[in-house]
């Protein structure tokens, strides 16, 4: 069987949230509430919401106030019924939005799911969710902002003329990444901020007002096209206030001008970012530079020490080519030696030393034969040298005339 958070009583729409208050931060049931509504129960006076007729009785009991709700009186069908139940977390927020509202206004009677009659067509029905009419105060929730249509919240708007209507999200549609968040543009471009309400459970899983949190963000529009989401404030839903004209306050300060506050914070991060990023991006422009004019630097050094080596290279080449100068000098001297050293020549100095064998430039021994007196290469001689006898010897001729046996002396 569907719990019903809502029924019509005296042709108006009630909400459960209705017999919910704070006194002393704890969050009771109002007894005159609950009675009235009880002897109405008992009376057959609450209806099924969706119209269908059906009686409904008040669940309502002092302990568990998770459990408060309206279902139908027993020996009833529901099958003409229509009604939609409503999820537990928007009934849980309107409770705590009433607690919140009874809370700031002991004294005052807050009407909660006050319908806009207003609208001609029949199948939308709007309703305010929570309104303090002599505050001048009240409480749009929404739970889903898929639900946020600009004509609904023009609708509201015009229905709560001379009265604050603070519009309050479902904190599961806070936190955008970037992207447009074109529902809650809606009512950030209504109310200056948005609204989240984050739920707070007591112990057995009920609604705590206590523990329920309410934060304000609005959205800023980056330069790079981009948008942030910026947190004004975040604290219990208990620390805010309503101010004499019916504005939020947080420790005392409008939620404007702490927004006001906020949004100047961010700019000035964002030039100071942008200072720092201008900073590190100079800074990284230095140690390029820097980086360049040091590999610069080791280029020249390298270049540098190439030359030098170029340098000691044809030192090295030209130092090769006058040593190669010098030996082709020297060879064509011992050449033209060789060559002037004819054999007269040689004829006429070799006797003049017999204790060291004689050789022309060339490296050739020249020997004299002791025989027939003639000079010839070394190849010429069966038998030279010897002791005091270096350049003598028989040569091959004269060695068959005489028969002197080869033998070689040195
Ligand atoms: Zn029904
Ligand atoms: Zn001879």
């Amino acid at each position: 069987m569907t719990l019903r958070s809502t029924c019509i009583c005296d042709g108006k729409l009630i909400g459960i949230e209705s017999i919910f208050s704070v006194v002393d931060g704890m969050q009771i049931n109002i007894p005159e509430k609950v009675e009235a509504l009880r002897a109405k129960s008992k009376n057959k006076e609450l209806y099924c919401p969706c119209g269908c007729g059906a009686n409904l009785i008040l669940v309502a009991g002092d302990r568990n106030l998770r459990a408060q709700h309206f279902r139908l009186k027993g020996g009833q069908s529901d099958k003409e019924c229509e009604f939609v139940s409503e999820g537990s977390i928007s009934i849980y927020s309107k409770i705590v939005l009433k607690c919140w509202m009874s809370d700031k206004y002991p004294d005052a009677d807050i009407q909660s799911r006050v319908p806009i009659c207003e609208v001609e067509d029949t199948d939308r029905r709007y309703e305010i969710t929570l309104l303090a009419k002599n505050k001048g105060v009240a409480i749009s929730y929404c739970h889903d902002r898929a639900n946020l249509t600009d004509e609904k919240l023009d609708i509201l708007d015009r229905n709560v003329s001379g009265i604050h209507l603070h519009y309050v999200c479902d904190v599961e549609n806070a936190g955008i990444f970037a992207q447009y968040p074109e529902m809650m543009m809606k009512i950030q471009k209504r109310q200056g901020y948005c609204l989240f309400l984050e739920l707070g459970f007591d112990d057995r899983g009920g609604p705590a007002y206590s523990q329920s949190k309410l934060k304000g963000v609005f959205y800023y529009h980056n330069d790079n096209g981009s948008w942030k989401e910026l947190e004004i404030v975040s604290d219990y839903i208990s620390s805010f206030d309503f101010g004499k004209n019916g504005g939020l306050l947080y420790s005392g300060k409008s939620l404007h001008s702490l927004k006001e506050q906020r949004e100047q914070q961010y700019i000035s991060e964002l030039k100071q970012r942008r200072i720092l990023q201008e900073k590190a991006r100079e800074q990284h422009r230095i140690e390029k530079e820097r980086r360049r004019q040091e590999a610069e630097a080791k280029r020249q050094k390298c270049l540098a020490q190439m030359e030098k080596q170029r340098a000691s290279e044809a030192e090295a080449e030209s130092e090769r080519k006058e040593q190669h100068a010098r030996e082709l000098k020297a060879k064509e001297e011992r050449e033209k030696a060789i060559r002037e050293c004819t054999k007269e020549k040689i004829d006429a100095i070799i006797d003049d030393d017999q204790e060291h064998p004689f050789r022309d430039p060339a490296g050739k021994r020249w020997v004299r034969c002791e025989h027939c007196g003639q000079i010839f290469t070394e190849d010429n001689f069966v038998i030279y040298g010897g002791i005091h006898h270096a350049n003598l010897g028989t040569c091959k001729e004269c060695s068959k005339k005489c028969g002197i046996r080869s033998t070689s002396k040195t």
